[in-house]
């Protein structure tokens, strides 16, 4: 059996120490400011793993004591439906945040949705204006998993200065973001893609490797640098090893690393389920935060 060298890190419980701080500073903006963070999340359809995100979203912002407004559309809404619901939040002052649910059904425009959310309120950090400021190095709100990956890194390893980073992936949504905010936090930055030669080599440069491919289990472990620390952001779900269990359909989550592996090379390593995941819906209260002081004027 191999020997385990890997430390976990469990995004349950940054995510939890994270949720503390958002409440406290929730409660501080009531009572000093009279201000109410509000998050407004939008779902078209009925996608099963998006109704799960969406709920968990609406439970947890109210739980942390914000106003929560949770809208579930029909798979067929049209376009301008959409647009005008957007538009409706957009303008409501007691919303702070628009996160619409992606992906949308085939037949929405997801960029020209992403688009009618003003930047100040796109607490999902995906409208062009808010990845060039990230870009820019201004100030921004930036993807909630991509934040969450870095905050990850930083509790673990604490400054990142110099370290050589490979992020596998270069989606808009998570690949890109972090990278920014890898290079943000003065790591030498490897992007690597689908067309990248020699995937495994470039992967064994990385002092942390951050893995956001949707591939389960592509990363090796002899792909990776020993003591390394690897974020695993990828979900995907996989029929159960066991041949009865996968006979009755039954699935489960596994990440883009393949984990046990992993676990006998690398240093640290974020489980999944349990590592990136709960921190994604962490930062987006922390992001509505954000948002909430900067239209109040409180914050540049
Ligand atoms: P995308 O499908 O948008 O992007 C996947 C990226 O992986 C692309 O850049 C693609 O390269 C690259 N890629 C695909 N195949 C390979 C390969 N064989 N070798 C190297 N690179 C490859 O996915 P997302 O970025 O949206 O999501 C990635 C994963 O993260 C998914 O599993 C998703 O479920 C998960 N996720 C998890 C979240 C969380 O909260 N934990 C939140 C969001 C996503 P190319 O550009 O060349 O096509």
């Amino acid at each position: 059996m191999t020997e385990t060298t890997a430390r976990i890190i469990d995004g349950r419980v940054h995510a939890e120490r994270l949720l503390t701080r958002v409440k406290t500073e929730v409660a501080r903006l009531k009572t000093e400011r009279g201000l109410q963070p509000g998050l407004a999340v939008v779902l078209v359809g009925d996608d099963p793993a998006s109704q799960g995100y969406v709920k968990s979203k609406g439970e947890q912002s109210l739980a942390a004591g914000m106003h929560s407004v949770t809208h579930r559309l029909p798979a067929d809404t049209r376009q301008e439906d959409l647009l005008r619901l957007v538009g409706e939040l957009d303008v409501d002052p007691l919303i702070h945040g628009i996160l619409v649910q992606l992906p949308l059904p085939k037949h929405l425009d997801e960029s020209a949705v992403i688009a009618a959310i003003s930047p100040d309120k796109d607490v999902d950090g995906l409208s062009v204006i808010n990845a060039g400021r990230l870009v820019a190095g201004l100030p921004s709100l930036v993807a909630c998993t991509p934040t969450g990956c870095l905050i990850l890194l930083r509790e673990t390893l604490g400054d990142l200065t110099g370290k050589r980073a490979v992020v596998v992936g270069r989606s808009l949504l998570v690949g890109k973001p972090i990278a920014q905010l890898l290079l943000a936090a003065d790591c030498t930055v490897t992007m690597a893609h689908s067309r990248t030669v020699d995937l495994p080599s470039v992967c064994r440069e990385a002092d942390i490797l951050v893995a956001a491919v949707g591939r389960p289990r592509m990363i090796r472990g002899d792909w990776i640098k020993p003591g390394a620390c690897v974020i695993d952001v990828g979900i995907n779900r996989v029929p159960f090893d066991n041949p009865e269990q996968a006979a009755a359909g039954k699935t489960k989550i596994v990440g883009d690393v393949h984990y046990k592996e992993a676990l006998g090379v690398a240093g640290w390593i974020t489980p999944a389920p349990g590592g990136v995941g709960p921190m994604t819906v962490a930062v987006l209260l922390q992001n509505t935060i954000t948002a909430a002081k900067r239209q109040a004027g409180m914050v540049a």
